[in-house]
């Protein structure tokens, strides 16, 4: 179904596409920001309930939000900074994180535009992008596709692919906030498992120290089932560390899963990418007001971005970001939806 949803304030079509399938589970994702705007799937009774955070109307998204659903480019996460060097050349970008780093692709990122829907069906669709050269400081001009998949075992797929004329860092994300309980509650009785043996340390402003931690008998440990609030009070601020999934191949491979205990729903995450950003909505205060009148609290949703590790244009150490004319940038993430008894 694609529903057309008026103009966004750039005078662009927006259209709301829902994926479906005979499970009678379905994905809505809107054309502005490639945006997920509900996940709904059945709990261990067969009752389907939406899984996201977010607002009921399309429109609602054009105004500040902290990327509830968003695809997030050209380069999720922190860069110190704003600014990096490539080729002895300095790049700036915008400091829209505390006016000294930037964060997830700026003021105008990839969750800001209006993708266009090239091919959408009952269980895929595909949207595209053209993101000029200079656009929110980035070299190179950028061709994104970005596919969503529904399959009939309740699996989500996201598929990313770009491709650029000069090299420039790119790292794709999707920014769905979850709460496997349809909203009901914080998250912190969820138990998540990371397949991490380690994450990278930060500073007081979220940048990586290039250090990576074990996680082993810490707070940061899920490397078993573990509720989401067990050790959160012990972690300053809260979730928001980037797990360095093991082999960190390209292959796609097991990264997360959370359990909702008193839904039964369960989700499964399989990626590509080397890290795993899990951010348990800490800075929700309360002052966003979402879907049917929920006030979203801090910790009302957690958010596994699978994507680069932070920073990555300014730490050779880590995997790089860099897309080189000729190369392809291509992420798949998987989230399998389930339920235990
Ligand atoms: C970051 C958080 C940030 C949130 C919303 C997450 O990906 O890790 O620090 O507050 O996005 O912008």
């Amino acid at each position: 179904m694609k529903e057309y949803r008026g103009k966004c304030p750039h005078g662009e079509d927006v259209y709301l596409c829902t994926l479906s399938n005979k499970n009678k589970m379905t994905v809505a994702i809107t054309n502005y920001g490639g945006t997920i705007t509900s996940i709904s799937v059945p709990d261990r009774h067969g009752v389907i309930e939406d899984i996201v955070l977010g607002f009921d109307t399309v429109k609602e998204y054009y105004g500040m939000h902290p990327y509830f659903g968003a695809l997030v480019g050209r380069h999720a996460n922190r860069i110190s900074g704003a600014t990096f060097t490539l080729d002895g050349k300095i790049y700036r970008l915008a400091a829209n994180d505390k006016g000294v780093n930037h964060l997830h692709g700026g003021l105008n990122g990839f969750d800001r535009k209006t993708w266009t829907v090239e091919r959408h069906d009952e269980h895929l669709l595909q949207l595209s992008c053209h993101s000029l050269d200079g656009e929110e400081g980035y070299p190179g001009n950028l061709e994104v596709t970005v596919s969503y998949e529904l399959t009939e075992d309740n699996r989500l797929s996201l598929l990313y692919r770009a491709i650029t004329d000069a090299a420039t860092p790119v790292n794709l994300t999707n920014h769905s906030y979850f709460n496997l309980n349809a909203g009901r509650d914080t998250v912190l009785l969820h138990e998540i498992v990371i397949n991490a043996d380690a994450y990278t340390a930060i500073d007081e402003s979220l940048i990586p120290t290039g250090q990576l931690i074990p996680v082993r008998n810490t707070a940061m440990d899920f490397s078993v089932l573990k509720a989401i609030g067990k050790d959160l009070s012990s972690v300053k601020g809260g979730y928001d560390h980037n797990y360095a999934l093991n082999s960190r191949d390209r292959e796609i491979r097991f990264a997360a899963e959370v359990v909702e205990p008193l839904s039964g729903r369960c989700m499964k995450v399989y990626t590509t990418m080397p890290g795993l950003q899990f951010y348990t909505g800490n800075f929700l205060d309360g002052s966003i007001t979402g879907k049917k009148g929920t006030v979203y609290q801090k910790h009302a949703g957690f958010c596994l971005e699978t994507q680069y590790f932070p920073d990555s244009p300014n730490r050779p150490e880590f995997p790089s970001s860099l897309l080189l004319p000729g190369e392809e940038y291509s992420h798949t993430t998987v989230y399998c939806f389930s339920v235990k008894p």
